[in-house]
Parts: C-alpha cells; structure tokens; sequence
C-alpha cells in the first residue's frame, strides 16, 4: 500500500477518521437529513382529513380527527418507533357531551437513561372561526400541521440513532377545546415518574409573513415562563431572599436553544427569546407540561397571520382567509425543524443539567458546589449579570479548586438514592466574584461533549425531579 495513488487521501481521511466528531459536526450531519419535501406531503395529508377538529368523526376513514389521529400514529410505527395513544374523556366548556381526547405517542427508549425524557409536540387538532364547528373544512395546515410535520419529520430523522436519553414524539388532541390532549400527556408523563428534562412545543411554525406584508424567514420565537411558583410559599420566600426571579428552567431551555442556533450557522435561523409564557392573552399545550412542574417552551413563527388562522375558508372585501397550505413557508418550516432536531439531540444526548448550589453572602468570594449528577460527566460554570439574557463561562483565573465532598445523602425532592441526590458534590471558590452582583449556573458535559442546559443556582432553578405543587393551586 507504500506509494500508492490513493495514499494521500488515506493520509487526509485519517485524522478526521481517529477524532470522534463534536456535538456540531454530528448535529449539522443529521439535521441535513430533514426533508422538506416529506413536511410538505405531511402537511398535504393532514389538510386532506378535511377538518381535524376534536369534535369530529373518530370513527370515519377518511375525514375527522380519529382517522388523522391514527395516521399520524402509523407514521410513527413505520420508523420503528414503540407507539402508543394516551387517551381520557373528557367534558368542559368547549366539549358538551363527554368525548374521547386520544394523542398519537412514539417512544424512542434511551439506551442509558431512559427516565430522562424530552418531549416534542404539536397538536392535530383543527379549527374554524367557531371554536365549535366540528364540520366545516378547517385545513389546520399552519396551525398547526405544521407542528404535527415537525413531530413526524424529527422522529424519522432522529429513530435511525441511538441516545442515552428518551425521546418522545406526540401529536396531541383538543388543543383548541382547551389544551386537552397536553393535560392527557402531561398527566401521562407525571405517572409514568418521567424525569421530563424539557417540551418542545411547536404550534404555528410554518408562515413567514404577517396580514400587513411585515416577513421575517429567519427568526423563530421561543416563549418561556418564568420562576416556577405554583403556590409553594416556601420557594416563594426563598426566591425572595436568594433571587431567581428570572431563572426557571424553561427559561434555561430558551436561553439553550438560542445558543444552539448560533452553534449550527449553516442553518439560516436566529432565536428571539420570548420572555413569557405565550403569545399576549393567549396560551398552548406545553402550559399543561408547566402546570406539572416540567420545563416547557413554545416555537412560533416571527410574524403570525391572523387572516390564516382560526378562520371560516371565505373571501371578503376581495380578501382570502383561512389557513391554507399555499399559505404555508416550507423553507421557514424546515430551519424551524432543524434547530427541533438539533434540540431533541442535543437533549437526549447531554447528562441531565446538575443541581448547583451558590453561597457567598457577606463575602468577597462565591462558592458554588455541583453535584455530579452522573458518574464520568464533567461540568462548566457559568454566571450571569442579574439584567443579562445570556450566560457566560465563569473567567478560569478567578476559580480556585474545593476538594470533592461526598454525600450519602437521599435525593431531597424524592427521598429516594437515585445518584441525583447522593454521590460527589465539587466545590469551586471564585475569588473576588461577589455573590450580589451575579446568577450563578453550572452545566453537566458527557465524555463526547455533549452539554446540558445550564441549570441556576438559586431556588427553583434546577431542573431536579420536581415536587408537587399543594392542590389548591393546580389549576
Ligand atoms: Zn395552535
């Protein structure tokens, strides 16, 4: 093999071959394997159900929900997926008469930590202008075949891999009757004692311009709630006296996203953090993940059009409403879809974020202690100006090392010596930092570079397993 022709080729193809490729190569490599043209079909296929709306035929073949439902279930079986369809009766102000609500549900099992699960969804479900209409045409193609498009296309991309962590992929039901198909899930998840590291909830991802001509094809919203309160006073006055007022885990998850944007360029696509829970006055399924104590956000397109959504098909005064599939931006739709699939592996991948904790008070020092969350993951520091939006690595001159501490202490949410809660914790002294002046976070980093989000060190800014809100504010 000396002296062959090919020797220079091998020469180039070595290196690259003998370093494993980082979380952006390996990332970039699989979001280009997004189809736009299979979102198109998908889209295509869900406007042909005719109307998709709740209280539609389930049991006709081709028109109303329950054939879409099943269909969008199919999808997922085909990949390989475990899928399953997690259902309630349910009755309420938008559903008169006691009516079955079923979500079509893929699993991906993680290969090492399977209790640690991300969660993508749109919902199926359809509307006209009357919330109520169960038969006229609603084609729902925007809102939100287009999230139900990122859920399909995402688990065909992603099902040919493998992940220490879980996935699953749902199309959900009875959004528009009232985020009855997110309860279902969500209630789901919660019995299921899933350790629900984020939902990504994509509801109208696929337009880019507005009804007054303002476009905008390179930046996706991502609406985040803030601290996690929930009735519990003691977080309450603990956020009172050690901050966090704008450090929930969501929030981690947006500020997440938007830097995973920037680590994927040849995508074509910005984040604009939205720093409330939804669109002004107006809510979505991941709510019903929040209302169970899980991180949660929601994409949205840059510029919604309200001629396109919520609306009877008609043309007036010469304009044409409804929300149609030529409507429809399928390259926007695809970069929203990218940085989805560049998220869910990311989050499948990453150890689950560490519950770091700061002290420092009368002091011109800060220590901050991490726990290691899984054996043979490293972690980073982070802090941030308290009026900040984005996190910065902790400078490495001012941190001095603490010796590694080990507990034996039980997990303090759950009780139980699950490895969050006992194990390592490492300390760090950052020498001159003054505890006053910044949020501090710590991050967890597997052995191939995979990062979490950060999680704060301030109450309720870990992503731990949650305890449950007293029942009188569960609604
Ligand atoms: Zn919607």
């Amino acid at each position: 093999m000396r002296r062959s022709a090919f020797l220079p080729l091998v020469l180039l193809a070595s290196p690259a071959a003998a370093q494993p490729a980082s979380p952006e190569q390996r990332m970039g490599a699989t979001v280009n394997e997004v189809s736009q043209q299979r979102m198109v079909r998908d889209v295509q296929k869900l406007v042909s159900f005719g109307t998709r709306h709740t209280l539609s035929s389930q049991t006709d073949k081709r028109r109303g929900i329950g054939a879409s439902v099943r269909w969008a279930e199919g999808e997922l079986k085909r990949v390989g997926l475990q899928t399953l369809q997690t259902c309630d009766t349910v009755s309420g102000r938008r559903v008169p008469t006691p009516t079955r609500v079923c979500n079509a549900v893929g699993i991906q099992r993680g290969t090492e930590r399977p209790n640690d699960v991300v969660i993508i969804t749109g919902h199926i479900d359809s509307r006209v202008t009357d919330v109520m209409n169960a038969t006229a045409d609603a084609p729902g193609a925007n809102d939100d075949a287009s999230g139900v498009a990122a859920v399909l296309e995402s688990a065909r991309v992603l099902s040919k891999r493998k992940f220490p962590g879980t996935i699953v992929y749902a199309a959900l039901s009875g959004e528009e009757q009232g985020l009855l198909g997110g309860k279902i899930l969500a209630d789901y998840a919660k019995a299921q004692g899933w350790n629900v590291v984020a939902n990504l909830n994509n509801d109208i991802i696929g337009n880019s311009c507005g009804s007054d001509g303002v476009c905008n094809d390179r930046v996706v919203r991502v609406f985040s709630e803030g601290p996690r309160w929930q009735g519990r006073e003691e977080l309450a006055a603990a956020q009172r006296s050690l901050g966090g007022e704008n450090d929930s885990p969501s929030r981690n998850i947006s500020r997440f996203l938007d830097r995973l944007a920037e680590r994927l360029p040849g995508i074509g696509l910005d984040v604009m953090q939205v720093w409330r829970n939804d669109r002004f006055g107006r809510g979505g399924d991941h709510t019903e993940f929040l209302n169970n104590g899980f991180p949660a956000v929601r994409f949205s397109v840059a510029v919604e059009n309200y001629d396109q959504q919520h609306q009877d098909l008609r043309t007036e005064g010469g304009k044409v409403y409804g929300d149609t599939i030529d409507k429809m931006d399928f390259p926007y739709l695809t970069k929203v879809v990218k940085l989805n699939t560049a998220a869910l592996m990311a989050l499948a991948s990453a150890p689950p974020p560490p519950e770091p904790k700061a002290e420092g008070a009368v002091s011109t020092d800060t220590t901050v202690k991490v726990p290691v969350v899984v054996p043979a993951t490293d972690h980073r520091l982070y802090r941030r100006r308290t009026d900040a939006s984005q996190w910065e690595r902790v400078p490495q001159n001012v941190v001095q090392d603490l010796a590694v501490t080990v507990r034996e202490t039980p997990n303090a949410a759950t009780g139980r010596r699950d490895g969050r809660g006992s194990g390592a914790t490492v300390g760090y002294v950052l020498k001159g930092v003054r505890v006053d002046d910044w949020v501090f976070g710590a991050s967890s980093v597997s052995a191939d570079g995979w990062e979490s989000p950060v999680a704060s060190a301030v109450p309720g800014g870990a992503f731990g397993p949650y305890v449950a809100p007293p029942s009188s504010a569960a609604k």
